[in-house]
């Protein structure tokens, strides 16, 4: 084919594709249109995951009339007059493209009246052509309706997810500024219902509430820390969780730079997160609302068409200051890594870091996982074992072995990969130990319970019945708006797995939970359960199968620090050996570690 030029729709749809990707695209780019305008409110509203219709409306300095058109055309800006301008910018736009990307790909009214004028005007634009302009009576301010988002590029449209993963993403956008901008007041309503509306009354802490509840809002720590001048300065302000408030994903790390939202991913992430060393367990992520404020001129805001990732002219300055602050904030809070876990102060510091490693608070395990004179052994029971001839002894917890006649209570059921275990007690409240044939065995009881579940749930699901659990009194349930959302668009596909919930004003109210599910930990089960639905980890039935499974399973009711029972235990060590993969806890780590009878007598040096 010949060299051509484009056609001008044809390049500007192009050039759209770059900057609206999606509908939550549009929110963000119109929510910082308004931000730049001076907004103190601004009122975001989408209907069918934001392809029907977005609008955005604000109180901000509006267009004068004579300009509106102007600022529909490609690299038209009034924030940006000069390439010098480029190293110092305080607006969030300035490349002018927003507006024309838009009009390219949707129908859009724009209707604005600037603070001067006596009347407003519309204009109405798609596909990039200008269809009627005209005065409007309307009030100080811009309104943009963006209809039949990717109208004319039918495949973008394809490659978009369901309406309430696009909602979810909007809800993203909007709790996001909305976190940036405490003194706007911001408001959204996804298909007609109002999903969160902060208060504008400045004070980062309560828009946390309106966000993420009372009870965790209350739980985070103040961070404030500055260094440097001029070109160096940098400021590190906002709210963190203490360690024990932890989520199964970033998504609750909310990271600005200059109070421009970026991705809470790579360095500045890294830096947060180690700032937390020991106290986070493996896999979970602290909660973060921060802004990162630096001199404009030492940022580069200009790496990426979505303006989400930034360069900072020093980064290691930043960095050190972000850490410092966070670890601060940590320490001032009078979070130690044992009092946190409940460890008494007066151990020493190897007890401590023990106990540390015991709770699982250390992301440096591997050492303690298996003790180099204990190992995990993955042969079937041995067949010599006596059958029957090892009795549980009930609270006498008596150490000898019984002699091998035949047992009065019934045996035990030898169907299992295990051998045939006595227990003897219980150790750290979260250790069964038990004796075999081969020797002693450590059963981490959590983990065990953890397999005993995901096999039963496993085992339901495929009958096509989770056992289900009406709630006596139905449970209202803060989580953030894109959380609820999320969960209330899968609520049919949430019932097959035992939960019934519904909408309850703007929060979710749950009537029903799968009965393994331990209540206390419904929330956190939620959110996780929102994760996977948001398409973190896949979104195949088969990964959403085995990410259901893996939630559920890890919030059962036994857990470490719990005392059991004899019975509890002997319950739970049964349950266990019917299990088809007994040794081994759903996220693959051991229940259980064997020290052999000759790794013992090794040790005590009766043989060499
Ligand atoms: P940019 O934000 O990069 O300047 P846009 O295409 O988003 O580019 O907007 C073009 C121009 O239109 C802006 O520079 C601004 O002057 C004007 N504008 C857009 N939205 C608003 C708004 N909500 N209020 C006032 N002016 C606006
Ligand atoms: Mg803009």
């Amino acid at each position: 084919m010949p060299i051509r030029v484009l056609d001008a729709t044809v390049a500007a749809q192009i050039a759209a594709g770059e900057v609206i990707e999606r509908p939550a695209s549009v929110v963000r780019e119109l929510v910082e249109n308004a931000l730049d305008a001076g907004a103190r409110r601004i009122a975001v509203e989408a209907r069918g995951g934001g392809l029907r219709e977005i609008r955005v409306q604000d109180d901000g300095c509006g267009i004068p009339a004579d300009e509106v058109e102007l600022a529909f055309a490609r690299h038209a800006t009034s924030k940006l007059s000069s390439a010098d301008d480029l190293w110092s910018i305080t607006t969030l736009g300035f490349r002018g493209e927003a507006l024309p990307s838009i009009a390219a790909v949707a129908q859009v009214i724009c209707i604005t009246r600037a603070a001067n004028a006596d009347v407003g005007v519309e204009l109405r634009i798609a596909g990039g052509e200008v269809q009627a302009i005209m005065p409007r009576g309307c009030s100080p301010g811009t309104t943009i309706s963006v209809r039949n988002l990717f109208y004319n590029t039918p495949v973008r449209r394809e490659f978009l997810r369901s309406d309430a993963t696009e909602s979810a993403a909007i809800t993203a956008v909007v709790t996001q500024y909305a976190l940036a901008y405490p003194e706007v007041r911001f408001s959204l309503s996804i298909d007609g219902r109002v999903t969160l509306q902060t208060s504008g009354n400045g004070d980062l802490r309560a828009a946390t509430i309106e966000i993420y509840g009372l009870d965790v809002a209350r739980q985070l720590l103040a961070v404030d820390a500055a260094a440097g001048e001029g070109i160096d300065y940098v400021h590190v302000s906002g709210l963190v969780s203490p360690p024990g408030l932890t989520r199964s994903s970033r998504a609750a790390i909310h990271l600005f730079v200059n109070r421009r939202a970026i991705q809470p991913r790579g360095q500045i992430a890294i830096v947060l997160e180690e700032a937390y060393h020991t106290l986070l367990m493996k896999g979970r992520h602290p909660m973060a609302i921060l802004n990162i404020d630096v001199h404009p001129a030492a940022v580069d805001v200009n790496v990426h068409p979505t303006k989400s990732e930034v360069k900072f002219r020093n980064t290691t300055q930043v960095m050190s200051v972000l850490g410092r602050a966070v670890r601060a904030a940590l320490l001032e809070s009078g979070v130690r890594p044992w009092e946190e876990a409940g460890i008494p102060a007066s151990l020493d510091t190897a007890q401590r870091r023990f106990e540390l490693r015991r709770l699982g608070t250390s992301s440096h395990e591997s050492a303690w996982d298996t003790p180099p004179w204990m190992s995990v052994s993955d042969e079937p029971g041995s067949a010599s074992a006596p059958t029957g001839g090892w009795r549980d002894e009930g609270q006498s917890g008596a150490w000898q072995r019984e002699p091998v006649t035949p047992p009065a209570a019934p045996p035990m059921v030898q169907t299992s990969k295990l051998p045939p275990l006595r227990i003897i007690g219980q150790i750290a409240q979260s250790y069964i130990v038990a004796e075999s044939p081969d020797g002693m065995y450590l059963i981490d009881q959590h983990a065990a319970h953890e397999r005993i579940t995901y096999e039963r749930l496993m085992v339901q699901r495929g009958a096509g019945v989770i056992e289900s659990q009406e709630l006596l009194i139905p449970q209202v349930v803060d989580l953030p708006p894109t959380a609820q959302n999320l969960l209330l668009a899968a609520a049919d596909r949430l019932a097959e797995w035992g939960f019934v919930i519904e909408p309850f004003g703007r929060s979710l109210r749950v009537r029903a939970i799968p009965a393994t599910l331990y209540p206390g930990d419904l929330a956190t089960a939620l959110l996780e359960i929102a994760d996977h639905l948001s398409g973190r980890g896949g979104t195949t039935p088969h990964e959403w199968r085995e990410a259901m499974l893996i939630t559920l399973s890890c919030h059962t009711s036994v857990r470490a620090g719990q005392t059991l029972s004899f019975d509890e235990m002997r319950g739970l060590v049964m349950q266990l050996e019917q299990c088809a993969s007994p040794r081994t806890c759903p996220h693959g780590r051991p229940t259980m570690i064997l020290l052999t009878t000759t790794q013992i007598e090794r040790q005590f040096g009766r043989i060499t």
